[in-house]
């Protein structure tokens, strides 16, 4: 079962230091996340918050734990108490949930906005205009347990380097146009697998990078 550490090895040297890799661990088995956590992987990315708190309860505590998935909003408070990074936040109410349920914790959890950057039909993510409201939004100063520390954004599902492009430099573009007003933002996760060297190469700040390090899923999730 060496492939996980090698995965990582050849990885880890194709990007800079200064960009995330986020090890997205969905599905695998705990041995999957061990083997990587012994290769000095430290981040890890799932997208079911059951599966996540079992996974933090397993493994060693100094793992940070994104969240990548789709939320849902009643089930924020099983990881509000040590989850690191929350990816896929795409309402109001959501952030709400999140604030209250940090505040609990005596923490402040830090979020992305997640973008509609694909062309594709897709149900997650917001069209820009409302990433806007949102930023602008008097309310968010009430909430003052959570951090926008940036955005992550999924490009359409294709090999077409040049659509992978636009929408990638575009988000990349919103995310700078919006750092002087919010100087929080601080993190673009943009770019998996198929495509994260051309998200890094449009800007991006954190990779969310599953089947390359630990071989295809066995189901869709
Ligand atoms: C599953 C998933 C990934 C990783 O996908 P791979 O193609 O296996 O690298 C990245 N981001 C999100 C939001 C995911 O759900």
């Amino acid at each position: 079962m060496k492939y996980i550490k090698d995965n990582l090895e050849k990885i880890n040297a194709s990007i800079s230091d200064d960009v995330v890799l986020v090890a997205v661990s969905k599905t695998k088995p705990i041995a999957d996340l061990q083997e990587a956590y012994d290769a000095g992987q430290r981040v890890f990315g799932e997208n079911k918050i059951q599966e996540m708190v079992a996974k933090y309860d397993a493994l060693p505590k100094d793992i940070q734990w994104h969240m990548i998935g789709h939320l849902q909003s009643n089930k924020v408070k099983y990881m509000a108490h040590f989850v690191d990074l929350i990816h896929g936040v795409d309402s109001f109410k959501t952030l709400k949930e999140i604030n209250k349920q940090a505040k609990k914790h005596d923490r402040i959890i830090s979020c992305l906005l997640q973008v509609r950057i694909a062309k594709e039909e897709t149900k997650f993510g917001l069209p820009y205009e409302e990433i806007s409201t949102i930023l602008h939004a008097e309310e968010l100063k009430n909430l003052t347990n959570i951090n926008i520390a940036g955005f992550m954004g999924m490009a359409t599902f294709t090999s077409d380097e040049t659509i992978l492009h636009e929408e990638f430099s575009l988000l990349k573009s919103f995310f700078e146009q919006n750092q002087p007003q919010h100087p929080n933002l601080k993190i673009l996760s943009m770019g998996m697998s198929g495509d994260y060297k051309i998200g890094i190469r449009n800007g991006s700040t954190m990779i969310r990078v599953g089947s390359s390090i630990f071989g295809a899923r066995n189901y869709i999730t």
